[in-house]
Order: C-alpha cells, then sequence, then structure tokens
C-alpha cells in the first residue's frame, strides 16, 4: 500500500498525528498548521521531521494546498463557537471563518483527497457549520457518516463525548453506514464479536448527557441537571448521579485508573489542591480514587480552574467520602479542612491526561512549556485510540 499524504489542520499538540500512528496505516503528515505557538513548540518536540507551518489555515492560498497533493484531512477546528460555555456564535463567530474557507477550497482543488475525518465537540452536529460542511461533502460526492464517540467505549475509564464525521470519496455507502443517524458507538465489523449495542456504556453515557439540561455554571461538558437542594445527598450529588457513578465502577469493560496513574518519581506535591480550593469547592468536586473505572472531561482549565473541569484523584483510597462529608456543614474551617486533608485530593498530573487520551510513553513537553499550559493544550486536544480507530474504519 502506498503511504497515505496526510494534511493536518489545527494541529495542536498532534493528537491526529498520533492517532494515524496508532492506527498503523503506512503514511505521512505532509504538513500540520497551526497558529499556537506553545502547541507549535510541543508538537515540532514530538515530530521534529513533520513540516510544520505556523500560520492561518486562512493565509494558505489554493495553489499552496494544490501543491501538498494530500489523499487526507485530518482536522479539528476550534470548538469555542460550538461549546455551551462558549457564546456559540456558530458560523458567525470569527474563530469559524477558517473552516468555511476550507470548505470553499475543498470544491476547487486539482484532486479531492480521498479522506477526511474531522472531530470537534458535542454541539457541533446542530451547528450551521456541520450543515456547510454536509453540502461541500454532499457536492463533491463524498460518502461520510457521522459519530458522538467517548473513550469510554474503547474501555477508557475516562469521558469525553466529542462528534466526528469520517468520509470517503467514493459512490457505495460505507459498510457500517446508518444514513440519517449518528452512531453512538463503534460499528463491530465482526458480527461474532459484536457487543450488545444497547446496552453499551458509551450509549449510557450519550443518554446521561441528551437528557440532561445545561448546568447553571455551564461550564461543565459532562451535562448536569438542575435539582432541588433537597435532592442531595451528603456531597451536592443526587442519589441518581452516585448510583450511574457506582454502575461505572462496576462495570468490569472499562479499565481502572490505576493503570493510567503515575508511579515514577514526579515530584506529586505541587498537585495536591490547595486548601483555599479545598474549601471552597470540596462539594463541586468529582473525586475518584484509583480503584474507580471514571472521570470526568478534562477541559482546558483543569489545574486553574476548580469546578466542571476534570475529576480529581482521592490518594487516601480507605476513607469514605461520606465520613469525611456528613454533618460538615457544622464544622469550623479548621476541622473541615483537617477533614479533607485526610483524603488526600490532588490533580491528576498532565502525564495521567495524556495517558487517558491514549498519547505512548514517548510523548513529551519540552521543559518550558508550563503545567498550566500543558493542561490547557491537553484539554483542547483529543483521545487518540478513539481517533486511531476512526481512521481504521475510514481507510479500512
Ligand atoms: N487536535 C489538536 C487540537 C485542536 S484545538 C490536538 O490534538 O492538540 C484547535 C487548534 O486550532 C488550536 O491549537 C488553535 O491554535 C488552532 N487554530 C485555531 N484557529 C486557527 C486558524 N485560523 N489557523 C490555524 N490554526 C488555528
Amino acid at each position: 500500500m502506498e503511504r497515505v499524504r496526510v494534511l493536518e489542520l489545527y494541529s495542536g499538540i498532534g493528537g491526529m498525528h498520533q492517532a494515524l500512528r496508532a492506527s498503523g496505516i503506512p503514511s505521512e503528515v505532509v504538513v500540520a498548521v497551526d497558529v499556537n505557538t506553545v502547541a507549535n513548540d510541543v508538537y515540532m518536540q514530538n515530530f521534529p521531521t513533520t513540516p510544520l507551518w505556523p500560520k492561518t489555515i486562512e493565509g494558505i492560498s489554493l495553489k499552496e494546498f494544490d501543491r501538498l497533493s494530500f489523499d487526507m484531512i485530518l482536522m479539528s477546528p476550534p470548538c469555542q463557537p460550538f461549546t455551551r460555555i462558549g457564546r456559540q456564535g456558530d458560523i458567525s463567530d470569527p474563530r469559524t471563518r477558517s473552516f468555511l474557507y476550507i470548505l470553499d477550497i475543498l470544491p476547487r482543488l486539482t484532486k479531492l483527497p480521498k479522506y477526511i475525518l474531522l472531530e470537534n465537540v458535542k454541539g457541533f452536529e446542530t451547528s450551521t457549520a456541520r450543515d456547510e460542511l454536509i453540502r461541500t461533502l454532499e457536492k463533491c460526492e463524498y460518502t461520510y457518516q457521522e459519530f458522538l464517540l467517548s473513550p469510554t467505549c474503547l474501555g477508557i475509564p475516562n469521558s469525553r463525548l466529542r462528534y466526528f464525521l469520517i468520509a470517503r470519496l467514493q459512490s457505495e455507502p460505507f459498510t457500517f453506514q446508518v444514513p440519517g443517524r449518528i452512531l453512538t458507538d463503534f460499528p463491530s465489523l465482526d458480527p461474532a464479536n459484536s457487543r450488545k449495542f444497547e446496552g453499551s456504556i458509551c450509549l449510557k453515557e450519550f443518554h446521561s448527557l441528551v437528557s440532561s439540561k445545561d448546568s447553571a455554571s455551564g461550564s461543565n461538558d459532562n451535562g448536569r441537571q438542575c435539582p432541588q437542594k433537597e435532592d442531595f445527598l451528603y456531597k451536592l450529588e443526587t442519589a441518581e448521579e452516585l448510583e450511574r457513578k457506582q454502575q461505572q465502577d462496576n462495570d468490569l469493560s472499562l479499565q481502572m485508573l490505576k493503570d493510567f496513574l503515575q508511579d515514577d518519581g514526579e515530584e506529586l506535591s505541587q498537585f495536591f489542591l490547595p486548601p483555599k480550593s479545598l474549601l471552597r469547592y470540596a462539594f463541586l468536586l468529582d473525586i475518584v480514587t484509583p480503584s474507580c473505572r471514571r472521570s470526568t472531561c478534562f477541559t482546558k482549565g483543569y489545574g486553574h480552574y476548580v469546578e466542571g473541569t476534570g475529576s480529581v484523584l482521592q490518594m487516601a483510597e480507605d476513607i469514605q467520602l461520606e465520613s469525611v462529608f456528613k454533618f460538615f456543614e457544622a464544622l469550623s474551617e479548621e476541622e473541615k479542612l483537617l477533614k479533607l486533608s485526610t483524603l488526600k485530593l490532588r490533580y491528576f498530573t498532565p502525564r495521567e491526561i495524556a495517558n487517558l487520551h491514549g498519547f505512548p510513553p514517548e510523548f513529551g513537553f519540552p521543559d518550558k512549556v508550563t503545567i498550566k499550559q500543558r493542561y490547557r493544550l491537553l484539554g483542547n486536544s483529543l483521545n487518540v485510540q478513539v481517533v486511531a480507530k476512526l481512521i481504521l474504519l475510514l481507510v479500512g
């Protein structure tokens, strides 16, 4: 098989490139494009031989695109215009301009790329930008399938529900294609091994998200309802939420978090939650232990903003959360802190988030990239295993 020539747009720290490698298909990234200089430093350290253009996509001419003669586009357009916390400006948001530019260029290329894969946040599927994309693909006679998938579909204990579209330049449909429907789990190509579709953990996550209203804070892309005060148990958590968490922790098709944690010598003390955050946000934290089989979506504010940006890790596994939070309100600040500190709560390290995202052990950050920047870049990135599997479906 000839090497597939790949154009990686909005390359960030190279999640798409990692996925391409993980897919094992013979390929070469002919150019990666991104304007973020910090992301580009990380990309260059990890893919030193890949040409990286540090410029805006709108600044690349049709002629330049044509010269690259690529067979595949992998892209993650900026998601803020479509997120719940973003202003949802959709195509009127200036950040969508580069994407519309790509849609304008595509039909005019001398050679249409055979394969396209796009990743975005949940919410993109109802945007005008998505409709424009579909219109362009249909005009160019691509076959396509849309997905809403989370790493939990692959047994990875992290929720990160994302929109994906794969498109191939061919007239016949994909074998797994379901016209007019978004797939919420990976299709099984081998019917003998097919998982029970309706009961899949990924589908459950999808339903729990779509059935919930937007939370008031809006900063959580794991979707929550807004229950009344009397509905809460000892923590700001309803019986329903607690049950869902327990169910997930008992689902043996998911790995335990401990498989993704660092056991090398990195100085972990800097990742413990400062007392101020503990006191202020204790009730809002999603707390998990190493033997849990779940974690909430890590977003770019992780380690900085506490609420809804991702789970925190309880290192003292033997302590029951309930024993800490029962009758908590009656305690003095000092007593509260004392109780909370017994949990030994810390943030997941950037390396651990990279592990959950499926980045290989050799992936690294340049020393000068701060912890906050690492969280930010990882929060914008993607799950490598999920995309690798989609690339295989696309090319297969
Ligand atoms: N998939 C990437 C992250 C994508 S986030 C990863 O694995 O890291 C979106 C990226 O698009 C950001 O890095 C941002 O810097 C870049 N970007 C946004 N608008 C752009 C534009 N007009 N031209 C080039 N890059 C852009």
